[in-house]
């Protein structure tokens, strides 16, 4: 066989070189002219009634989500996963002790913590979530280990605690969650209650501080992960949205990754994490249209209060609420970090 002339080679070598780079250059200039990124980062302290916090209080909060939003930054920025992205911006929530999460969870009405949490890989549909969990400082870590490290997708109570052990999580005393302010926010909320019949939890809600956060990463993966002490007073044994798939906390590359936050009652009867995925699925709509649809009129003609905030694979970022505020933070791929409260 007669081999080709060298200089042919090269030509055909350099055409294919030339197209690679014309085909990068162009999806980058696309991608920033169409607002996508390459990689973000979403994360939320929680909806509610954020008009109550004191200025010095919400300067505390904005500079702990700050942080969140840094360290699950670096990690993007270096190449890693959404899910280690996600995961290691709520343990530093969760560690803040100023959200209802981890070392802050809210008490229930018997002056427990108990906590909820989940994780979700938007590429294998790989998911793992803890609820009513007593003792681990860190449940989305659990929630992670459940998903990598059991066939099954949720545990509970005892038998999550006991899971916990075997993979050497140690268990912290009750006194690890002891916090003041929620502490006195309890006694105040019991002692109101005394004068009213008993409270369904979620009504005349003044609260928030539920933690979550959704990441798209330069391999162009979602994931989404929420933690939660849930309602306040809640009844012992109550579980909320946080943890269950398709409510609180859902992601699929297909369609977009979300950690909702709000009255949990309401998100798992509406199914909104999964719904808002769905829509954009099915109907081939936006993240922003589906978000909205489902979060400020669905859930508003409910009086369902609480927001959520949302990825698309492209990094189009959604953060409808329907409280008069919901912390927030997004940091794109300039490590450019924003904190919202309010409709700013
Ligand atoms: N969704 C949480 C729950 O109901 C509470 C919250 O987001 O504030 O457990």
């Amino acid at each position: 066989m007669k081999r080709a002339p060298l200089f042919l080679i090269l030509g055909i070598f350099s055409v294919f070189v030339a197209a690679a780079f014309a085909s990068l250059g162009h999806s980058a200039a696309a991608r920033s002219a169409a607002g996508e990124e390459k990689f973000v980062l979403v994360v939320h302290g929680g909806a509610g009634n954020w008009k109550t916090e004191s200025p010095e209080q919400l300067d505390a909060d904005k500079a702990a989500i700050n942080k969140a939003a840094e360290t699950g930054y670096k990690i993007l920025a270096s190449g890693g996963s959404s899910l280690d992205a996600v995961e290691a911006t709520l343990r530093v929530m969760e560690d803040s002790g100023l959200f209802d999460a981890g070392r802050g969870g809210y008490y229930d009405r018997d002056g427990v913590p108990e906590l909820d949490s989940a994780i979700m890989d938007g590429r294998t549909l790989g998911a793992g979530a803890v609820a009513a969990v007593k003792h681990v400082a860190n449940p989305i870590s659990l929630a992670r280990l459940v998903m990598e490290k059991t066939p099954h997708v949720l545990l509970v109570g005892d038998g999550a605690e006991q899971f916990a052990k075997s993979q050497g999580i140690e268990l912290v005393s009750p006194y690890y969650f002891y916090n003041e302010r929620y502490w006195k926010m309890y006694q105040e909320m019991k002692a109101k209650e005394k004068n009213k019949s008993a409270q369904i939890p979620g009504n005349d809600r003044k609260v928030y501080g539920t933690v979550g956060a959704v990441a798209l990463d330069q391999a162009g993966n979602l994931a989404a992960g929420t933690s939660t002490g849930g309602t306040p007073l809640k009844m012992p044994g109550r579980v909320g949205d946080s943890p269950i798939i398709g409510a609180g906390t859902y992601a699929n590359n297909d369609s977009c990754g979300i950690s909702g936050t709000g009255v949990g009652e309401f998100y798992i009867r509406n199914t909104v994490a999964s719904d808002i995925c769905a829509r954009v699925r099915y109907l081939h709509i936006s993240l922003a249209q589906a978000a909205d649809d489902v979060v400020m009129k669905e859930l508003v003609q409910q009086k369902g209060e609480g927001g959520i905030i949302g990825l698309d694979p492209k990094g189009h970022v959604a953060t409808p609420f329907n409280s008069n505020g919901m912390l927030r933070a997004t940091v794109t791929d300039g490590g450019k970090i924003t904190v919202k409260v309010f409709n700013e």
